[in-house]
């Protein structure tokens, strides 16, 4: 049930047009709006759901003719320094008896899940992310690695993605080389900017020259592939100093690169009060420094995967974009095939067959929930006929660009002839900005210029959307 385009497969290279950049188009589209990594969004989620309810999601899912495979996410929250555009659920702290009382409790909660799934539901995917995983001793992550394959059948298979996000200013080549023994073959690592300028303005300083050894050594160790993450919009940036960036990291070109737009929402998120507004590039300083990222990336070969990610040729990411089996969940971008997500610790998402679960994103309340024996659970969806239908449409969107109504109606029959009458109402507008085009009457393909703006395209389908009859001059500029 991740967001995936399994059931569709668009075939050749050709089929998807090389994205084109329209400042115009995306300064009038781009703005607020779910990423989709699901549908629906955690914001509907309720606390009418609880642990009785997971419990019988889990119970189905194993009893299905072939049950999925298992991916699990296991969220770090500790860091030991604060970078202040940060929206993430962390904690920060320099207390190592801290994180040691929490991998107690994460250690029973691996139990607890275990319990739930059949022994030949096998971990294809796992992923420690945060806060910052590298908080915790290598032993430490060795230990949990070790619970987590007595609980669940790890697989040896090479194709298993299990990853890692590191700090590299605290991580170590030797550290690198250890995780790499433990059983990680993919590693994601923060960057950001390696503008010195920007980095003191949002209190991160990394050295450039360490992180581009870091992503040598890594693949020098085997991991399969490397991710780094780069925010636009940050205080002091311009089109030039970002490029400059993106000019370093392409020395070493990392496999996978995403490229977020920052939100700055001092009201939602309090680290961000320590950014001065009057630092922050305008608008249209943002457009130029996305464009020329897009322009820069595509001059040195990377393929725009979709939203904010973009890969090397060679990436087995690209090669799921092109034949049609690029998946969608939590993390992002995924080259494998629907499994059902478990998520542990503080605030991580669960996806059980057609639930959302999410856990409590306070640390004292999920150590008196595992102390108690229970499901951490704070809230959570079961999805009704319509959330599946509306899944499927989106799924299709973001991961393959392309969607067959009729296939859809025929995976969720019966679905009535009308039943998008409205959406397709609405998607007129899109249409006549050359956002998407209609092979068919009842496949909608997203164009070139659409690429970059596929969250307004799901918009139209997301029915916890209201709906407006010209969503481009409500939507605000990125
Ligand atoms: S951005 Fe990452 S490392 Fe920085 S405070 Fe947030 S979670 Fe921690």
């Amino acid at each position: 049930m991740v967001l995936s385009a399994s059931l569709h497969h668009p075939g050749s290279l050709n089929e998807h047009p090389a994205p084109q950049f329209d400042p115009d188009l995306v300064r009038r589209y781009a703005g607020a709006g779910p990423r989709y990594t699901s549908y629906p969004t955690a914001l509907q989620f309720t606390k009418a759901f609880d642990a009785g309810q997971l419990k019988t999601f889990a119970q189905s899912s194993n009893e299905e003719l072939l049950p999925r495979d298992l991916s699990l996410y296991v969220h770090i929250p500790f860091c030991a320094t604060l970078c202040f555009y940060c929206a993430c659920n962390k904690i920060v702290t320099r207390n190592a008896r801290t994180a040691a009382d929490y991998l107690e409790r994460l250690h029973r909660e691996v139990a607890l899940y275990g319990g739930l799934f059949d022994d030949d539901r096998e971990l294809t995917q796992l992923h420690l992310g945060g806060g910052t995983p590298t908080f915790l001793e290598t032993a430490q992550i060795r230990d949990l690695l070790d619970c987590i394959g007595e609980h669940f059948p790890v697989t040896d298979d090479v194709s298993r993605d299990y990853s890692i996000e590191i700090d590299p200013r605290t991580v170590s080549e030797e550290t690198l080389d250890r995780l790499r023994e433990i059983g990680f073959n993919r590693v994601s690592m923060g960057v950001q900017d390696f503008d010195p300028v920007v980095q003191k303005a949002v209190h991160r300083e990394q050295s450039c020259e360490k992180t581009l050894s870091l992503v040598r050594h890594a693949r020098t160790q085997g991991f399969g592939s490397t991710n780094v993450d780069l925010i636009y919009g940050l205080p002091l940036q311009t089109a030039s100093s970002f490029t400059a960036t993106l000019d370093r990291l392409l020395e070493v070109s990392p496999d996978r690169l995403s490229i977020f737009h920052y939100a700055h929402l001092p009201h939602l998120f309090f680290p961000q009060r320590r950014i001065l507004e009057s630092q922050l590039p305008s608008s249209e300083e943002k457009l130029n420094i996305l464009g020329a990222a897009i322009e820069r990336l595509a001059e040195a070969g990377y393929i725009h995967i979709g939203m904010d990610h973009f890969a090397r040729p060679d990436d087995p990411l690209v090669s799921a974009f092109h034949d049609g089996t690029l998946h969608r969940n939590f993390q992002g971008y995924s080259t494998h095939a629907e499994c059902d997500l478990i998520g542990l610790g503080v605030s991580a998402i669960s996806h059980i067959g057609d639930s959302y679960s999410q856990n409590t994103k306070l640390l004292s309340e999920y150590q008196d929930g595992i102390d108690a024996g229970e499901f951490p659970i704070d809230r959570g969806l079961a999805l009704s006929r319509d959330d599946k239908i509306r899944q499927s449409v989106i799924e299709r969107l973001m991961c393959a660009g392309e969607v067959d109504l009729d296939e859809v109606s025929a995976e969720h029959r019966p679905v009535p002839e009308d039943y998008f009458r409205d959406d397709l109402e609405r998607l007129q507008t899109l249409l006549r900005d050359d956002l998407i085009t209609f092979p068919s009457a009842r496949i909608i393909r997203v164009t070139a210029k659409g690429r970059f703006l596929l969250r307004n395209i799901c918009m139209i389908f997301d029915r916890y959307i209201e709906p407006t009859a010209d969503i481009p001059r409500h939507s605000r500029v990125i």
